[in-house]
C-alpha cells in the first residue's frame, strides 16, 4: 500500500503536469470509487475546473480548484495516478481517467478496485480525524510523548493508526522501529523517554529517506511517469527485499501478527522487555 513517502512522491511530481490545467472529462470504468456525491454530480462539478494545487494530509491526495472545491483520493492498496498523453493506449487495470486541457490525460489504475474519490468543500469532512504529519515541524518528539501516554495499544499498532499519526503503514512502522531498537508489542505507554526520542528521530529519518528515494516500488506503486521507487533497496527488516537476518546482527529477523498485521523484527537488536 502507498504510505506518506509514496504519495508525497507522488503529489511531487504531478504537480509541474497537473496544476493550471483545466478538467475537459472525466472518465469512469468503476463508479465505485467515486464515494461522494453521486457520480453524476461528480462528474459535472468537475468539469471545466481548473486545478489550483496539490497538497497530501496522511496517505491522502487533496486536489484544489478554483471553484474552491477539493478533489480528495486516496489510493488505498493498489492505486496509482499516471499521467498520459492524451494518445495513450488504455492500461488493463484502469479506473477513470481525468482528461485535462492541452492534452494531459491523468489515469487512475487500481487492480483491486480498492481506491476512492471524493469531491467536497472542507476537507475536514474527509481528513479532519487524521492525526499529526510526521514530518512538520510541529510534530516534535513531545507531541510524541504526549500522545503515547497511557496508550497501552502495541507500538506498531499505534504507528498504522492513522487517528494517531498520519501516513504510516506497515512498511515504515516496521523500519521505524527497527532503527529505534523497539519491539513492535511493546506497549506505547511504557516506552521510555530516551525511546520515545529514538522513535521519534527514526519515523523522520526512515520517511524523508523513502521520500529521497522516491517510494517503495513493492507491489504496484509507480510514480505518475511510470518509473519505480527504489527506496526498498534500504528497507532493513520489512519483508520485501530478502530481510533474512538483521543488517546489524545476523540473527534472524522474525515475523509476528500485531493485532493481524505481519511485523518484521529483529529480536537481539528490538528486544520485547
Ligand atoms: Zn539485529
Amino acid at each position: 500500500m502507498p504510505e506518506l513517502p509514496e504519495v508525497e512522491t507522488i503529489k511531487n511530481e504531478l504537480l509541474p503536469h497537473i496544476v493550471g490545467h483545466r478538467i475537459t472529462s472525466i472518465t469512469l470504468f468503476w463508479d465505485g470509487m467515486v464515494r461522494q456525491p453521486s457520480v453524476e454530480e461528480f462528474c459535472s462539478r468537475l468539469i471545466a475546473q481548473e486545478i489550483t494545487g496539490v497538497a497530501r494530509r496522511g496517505k491522502y491526495l487533496i486536489f484544489s480548484l478554483n471553484s474552491g472545491n477539493l478533489l480528495i483520493i486516496h489510493l488505498k492498496m493498489t492505486g496509482s495516478l499516471l499521467i498520459k498523453p492524451a494518445s495513450a493506449e488504455p492500461d488493463k487495470f484502469i479506473r477513470a481517467v481525468i482528461h485535462l486541457d492541452k492534452g494531459t490525460e491523468l489515469y487512475f489504475c487500481d487492480p483491486r478496485k480498492l481506491g476512492v474519490m471524493w469531491l467536497v468543500e472542507d476537507k475536514n469532512a474527509i481528513v479532519g480525524k487524521l492525526g499529526p504529519e510526521p514530518l512538520e515541524a510541529d510534530f516534535t518528539p513531545q507531541v510524541l510523548a504526549q500522545r503515547l501516554n497511557n496508550r497501552m495499544a502495541p507500538i506498531k499498532a499505534l504507528l498504522c493508526d492513522q487517528t494517531f499519526i498520519a501516513g504510516i503503514g506497515n512498511m515504515y512502522a516496521d523500519e521505524a522501529l527497527f532503527a529505534a531498537g523497539i519491539h513492535p508489542v511493546r506497549l506505547g505507554g511504557n516506552l521510555s523517554q530516551d525511546e520515545v526520542g529514538r522513535l521519534h528521530q527514526a519515523i523522520q529519518q526512515v520517511l524523508w529517506s523513502a521520500i529521497g528515494n522516491k517510494g517503495a516500488s513493492v507491489d504496484t506503486y509507480l510514480r505518475p511517469g511510470g518509473e519505480l521507487g527504489t527506496a526498498h533497496f534500504q528497507f532493513q527488516v520489512a519483508h520485501y527485499l530478502g530481510g533474512k537476518f538483521c543488517p546489524v546482527c545476523g540473527t534472524p529477523i522474525e515475523r509476528i501478527p500485531v493485532r493481524n498485521r505481519g511485523s518484521y523484527f529483529c529480536p537481539n537488536c528490538q528486544p520485547e522487555l
